[in-house]
């Protein structure tokens, strides 16, 4: 089947005419095209709205363009609603009988509560339809849900219950209301659907229909849509923001998934209709995410006025301030190691599937008190593998490790406990009933969780998941980091180095550094220290990172053009951050790609990557904040420390006591390969003596 090139998010509204300028009360449509979004469109009235529709229905088909559009109201009522009224279960049939009766005038008057008023007055009682604008106004409407019995039809849906929407299709005010988009909707569809080429989903055949109409509820991605208008200023417009990341997620769902859950839907569906991608709810909101601007302009902006910022609250910061960045792609299982999990996973299948012998043995039903016993023992036996059989009650079986317990079997003797003859066995008890097997589901069931969001999948999860029968997971795309050096002084590996020139170092440790996080490196190259040719080079490769790390320039000086760029960018702040080896930090958005600018000094360099970006990197790329685990280990060392850093030293673990690096000097760059880890000393003062407990972390627990 043909994917959709072209899908458009309505939300309806039965308001009157809207605002010219912008606002929440109009009719906003959220358009992906060849999954590019473009900018909602704003109409102020139903019926322009409805002419916008048709002329995009004329002009996609034309250019042979499937087209999805959907609509945010409920494209029929309960079950029994369409013949009580009608006498037919023909949704259609109800369209038209709102097409026949719905009057909306341009300025957006209707008569929605006097067609309500007549419908009610085809059911015993109050109701089912309730709720006005006017309480002295429609006496044949209710003001108050209180007395409705809804007996003859349902208040809600099949698919509103198990979407949990808290609106029903009879509420005609006070929010959540949808009941009058409906009613000032269906004659609209029931308009589009007599055009060439247009379906409706689910009530008819959509599988080969240029243009498919659908309803869809913008409720499904609220995470994501909190999350976008946390971004924005106090002006955005919610039902603007819902239109645009429904329609984005939409065309980010895998085409089969959308097929699959749009051919089954429960029987209910032909007449009530259904919510489009309601099952894959968790999907739309990763997708939906994905789309939110993520990262604020001043997310890397400091408190005013401090001068030293302690290393724990500058982390507090970063983790406080970041969020994921990298898109997401469901991988079959053997394509998913290393990658972090974009959704939470549940169980296919039980492990163990059934019960089963943890030992070769017999197995029989029941435990044996002490003394000696003799069973008889049925031909044949249950290996791994076999489908489970059946043992007589009082008979034992041959059964060897991983074989699925027989009918009649819930209780295991090992074999070396156990005298053969020809058809018995004999052993002593005692022997407890259920003794070395393992029960269904013991290690997860059907539908537990097997892995969060956020986790990294290591080759136990890839375990944990096909033993559960997973065979997909949705992950996110690698962290694309870019690398980037600076400085007049840098020569690339390879080439011939002039007098008063260094090798670029930074460049290699640092693609390294990513490559072993498990980002995504991408090599950068090195500029000059030239702010043209550094501004180019950062345009550049804002369109092809998530993430940019430069080394060097990034002080206050003459020569420190990545944090002047920055600060020209008006997104940029330097951290001076109590740490020690390390420098200013220049932290900055340039084009809405984080740069973190780190010290040149290849020491600094590598203790700020470790301490500050890896974990920022890990929010970035959809992982939880890493803190790296140390271990409280006697010094093998003398140390004087001043007050008001935090110092790293480059260590490592001997006799079990930590060494450090015999130079403290930053230029030192041999202390890194030397070192397994590095020694924490926190801010206070100290005077460390050989054998005084000191904090190791290993280079492991970096995961490097
Ligand atoms: P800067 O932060 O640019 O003032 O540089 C601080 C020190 O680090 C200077 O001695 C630089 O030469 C040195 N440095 C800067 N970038 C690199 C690099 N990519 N590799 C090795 N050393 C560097
Ligand atoms: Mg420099």
């Amino acid at each position: 089947m043909k994917p959709f090139d072209t899908i458009v998010v309505a939300d309806w509204s039965a308001a009157k005419r809207a605002p010219a300028r912008p606002s929440k009360d109009a009719i906003w449509l959220g358009i992906t095209r060849s999954g590019v979004s473009e900018d909602p469109v704003y109409c102020r009235t139903r019926q322009e709205a409805e002419a916008w529709i048709v002329a995009l229905i004329t002009q996609e088909t034309a250019a042979g363009r499937r087209l999805l559009v959907t609509f945010d109201f409920p494209f029929g009522y309960p079950v029994g609603f369409a013949r009580h009224v009608t006498g037919s279960d023909d949704p259609f049939a109800l369209w038209a009988w709102f097409a026949d009766r719905i009057e909306d005038r341009p300025d957006g008057a209707n008569n929605r509560f006097d067609v309500a008023e007549t419908l009610n007055a085809m059911f015993e009682g109050p109701g089912p339809f309730w709720g006005k604008l006017d309480r002295d106004k429609w006496p044949g409407v209710p003001y108050r849900k209180e007395g409705i019995a809804f007996d003859v039809v349902a208040e809600k849906r099949a698919c509103d219950r198990v979407a949990r929407a808290s609106s029903s299709c009879f509420q005609l005010a006070f929010p959540p209301t949808v009941g009058g988009q409906v009613m000032m909707g269906l004659p609209m569809l029931s308009r589009l659907r007599k055009l060439d080429g247009v379906r409706v989903w689910p009530f008819e055949d959509w599988q080969q229909a240029p243009v498919v109409l659908a309803e869809i509820w913008p409720g499904v991605i609220e995470p994501a849509v909190k999350a976008a208008l946390a971004t924005q200023g106090p002006d955005a417009i919610r039902d603007r923001e819902q239109v645009r990341l429904l329609a984005m997620a939409l065309s980010r769902l895998p085409v089969d998934d959308l097929y699959r859950v749009m051919a089954e839907v429960p029987a209910a569906a032909r007449e009530e209709a259904w919510i489009l991608a309601a099952e894959l709810k968790e999907d739309l909101i990763v997708h939906a995410m994905e789309t939110v601007t993520p990262l604020r302009n001043d997310c890397f902006a400091l408190p005013p006025g401090v001068h030293w910022t302690p290393v724990a609250e500058a982390l507090d910061l970063l983790q406080s301030r970041l969020s994921p960045v990298a898109g997401a792609e469901t991988l079959p299982l053997d394509a998913a190691l290393n990658r972090i999990s974009a959704a939470p996973v549940t169980a296919v299948r039980a492990n163990p599937p059934l019960p089963n012998t943890a030992v070769d043995g017999y197995g029989f039903a029941g435990g044996r008190g002490a003394g000696r016993h003799r069973l008889p023992l049925v031909a044949g036996r249950a290996a791994a593998g076999d489908a489970p059989g059946a043992v007589p009650h009082g008979a034992a079986i041959r059964v060897l490790t991983g074989a699925a317990l027989p009918d009649g079997v819930d209780t295991v003797i090992l074999q070396e406990d156990v005298v053969v003859d020809a058809d018995h066995i004999r052993f002593s008890g005692p022997l407890k009933a259920g003794a070395n097997t393992r029960q269904a589901g013991e290690d997860k069931h059907a539908g537990d969780a097997v892995l969060a969001q956020g986790e990294v999948i290591t080759p136990a999860t890839l375990a944990l998941l096909a033993a559960t029968g997973v065979r997909e997971v949705k992950v996110h795309k690698p962290l694309r980091v870019g690398v980037l050096s600076t400085g007049d002084e840098l020569v690339p590996v390879g080439a011939d180095a002039g007098a008063g020139q260094i090798y670029d170092a930074n460049r290699p440790m640092l693609l390294g550094l990513i490559a072993r996080f498990g980002f995504e490196p991408v090599d950068l190259g090195a500029v000059a220290d030239d702010r043209t040719a550094l501004r180019a080079r950062l345009d550049a490769s804002a369109q092809e990172v998530d993430v940019v790390l430069t080394s060097g320039g990034a002080s206050a000086g003459d020569e420190d053009h990545v944090s002047a760029l920055l600060a020209e960018a008006g997104a940029m702040a330097l951290w001076r951050i109590a740490i020690k080896p390390g420098r200013p930090l220049a932290l900055g958005l340039w084009n809405g790609v984080p740069v973190f600018g780190l010290p040149g000094n290849p020491v600094a360099a590598m203790v700020c990557t470790l301490i500050f970006a890896r974990p920022a990197m890990g929010l970035l790329a959809g992982k939880g904040w890493a803190h790296p685990q140390g271990f409280t280990v006697p010094a093998a060392f003398s140390k004087r420390k001043k007050a008001g850093r935090r110092e790293y030293l480059r260590a490592r673990i001997r006799e079990g006591q930590a060494e450090v690096f015999a130079s403290e000097g930053s230029g030192r760059i041999s202390g890194l390969s030397w070192a397994d880890g590095l020694v924490e000393l926190p801010e206070p003062a100290a005077d460390i003596s050989p054998g005084d407990p000191v904090t190791y972390i290993p280079y492991g627990s970096f995961g490097i």
